[in-house]
């Protein structure tokens, strides 16, 4: 049986992929301090003699010393609201999150995926995003908290590998979504489903000309647990899905399934919104033979019935 570490555990993703791990007959050891993730997303894994809670925060992990075979490192707030709340704590999440999680794998010969994200291409300007495209980032905007802290987690995983012979694989995950997604996340598919359901007007930033490609959270697990078990990369892989939406068009998909009668509110741009993004997952297929195999349509049903039973 492998013992697993998962940081950020309790959060959105990362209670999908313990459940999971344990499906699969692994231990968990998940380690969140719940600053956006919820107790509610692993109750029901909290009897399972497999699985074990540990509220801590990634920064601060000097009385961890657990003896684990690979660790996912996705403690990190997602969302642009909650990541920009307390910039100074994000980063310091990221950076020296990665170097503990890092110190702690080098310690124990443990395997590391770090949970990366398209922002570190930044607004791109080369489309859609390969991974050998190095990102057009404002290392002093409202985001770079967060674009900037996940790129230097990257370049910690990869000096560390070089380095020390530590075992690292980097995901860059693109906008994805599903059930758990906590409703007042902020994010856009979460935002315009609870909207929608809401009967409010959904708040669609700039002209909605803006795009985005969405991904289940079922394929990016299997993206993840693939991603681990393989030795083929250990480089960056790109995991999303490659079919790209405008922002309006999304909208109007949600309200249309929604069957709402809300309008549409448009509204101030944040400042480096990215114009465009969209995934080449050309090198995913050919080293985990790994594509998404859930279309949005499915993937909105389910989440809309999530937020229909929680709301
Ligand atoms: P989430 O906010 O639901 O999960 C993040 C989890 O990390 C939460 O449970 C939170 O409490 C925990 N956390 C935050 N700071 C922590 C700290 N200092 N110590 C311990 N735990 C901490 O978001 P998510 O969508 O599940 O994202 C998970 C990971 O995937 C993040 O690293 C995120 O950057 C990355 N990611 C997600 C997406 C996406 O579309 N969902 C896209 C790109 C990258
Ligand atoms: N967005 C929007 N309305 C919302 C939330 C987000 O129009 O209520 C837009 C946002 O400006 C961005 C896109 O949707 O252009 C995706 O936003 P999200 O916060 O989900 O993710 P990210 O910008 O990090 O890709």
């Amino acid at each position: 049986m492998k013992r697993i570490l998962v940081t950020g555990g309790a959060g959105f993703l990362g209670s999908h992929l313990c459940d999971a791990l344990i499906a699969r007959g692994d231990f968990v050891i998940c380690l969140d301090n719940l600053y956006t993730g919820s107790k509610n997303n692993i109750s029901h894994l909290e009897e399972n003699e497999h699985f074990n809670f540990i509220d801590a925060d990634v920064t601060a992990l000097d009385g961890l010393d657990a003896d684990i075979d690979e660790i996912y490192n996705l403690a990190c707030p997602a969302s642009p609201i909650h990541y920009q709340h307390n910039p100074v704590k994000t980063i310091k999440t990221s950076v020296l999150g990665a170097i503990n999680i890092l110190e702690l794998a080098n310690k124990y010969n443990a395997k590391v995926l770090q949970a990366s994200t398209s922002e570190i291409y930044g607004d791109p300007l080369e489309h859609p995003q390969k991974e050998s495209y190095w990102g057009n980032v404002n290392p002093i905007g409202v985001r770079s908290c967060y674009d900037e802290g996940k790129r230097c987690a990257e370049t910690l995983c990869i000096d560390y590998q070089r380095q020390f012979g530590v075992d690292t694989r980097i995901v860059r995950i693109f906008n994805t979504y599903g059930p758990r997604m906590n409703k007042d996340d902020g994010r856009v598919v979460s935002n315009f489903i609870v909207q929608a359901i809401k009967g409010e007007n959904l708040t669609i930033f700039g002209d909605g000309g803006q795009t985005r490609s969405f991904c289940y959270y079922s394929d990016l697990i299997d993206g993840f647990i693939k991603t681990m078990d393989t030795d083929q990369s250990k480089t960056p892989i790109n995991l999303g899905n490659p079919r790209e939406f405008t922002i309006l068009e999304l909208a109007e998909l949600i309200m249309k399934k929604v069957n709402s009668k809300s309008s549409i509110s448009f509204n101030d741009l944040p400042s480096d919104d990215p114009k465009q993004r969209r995934p080449d997952i050309s090198y995913a297929v050919s080293k985990l033979n790994w594509r998404p195999s859930i279309d949005i349509e499915e993937g909105l049903d389910a989440t809309i019935n999530y937020f229909k039973s929680i709301l």
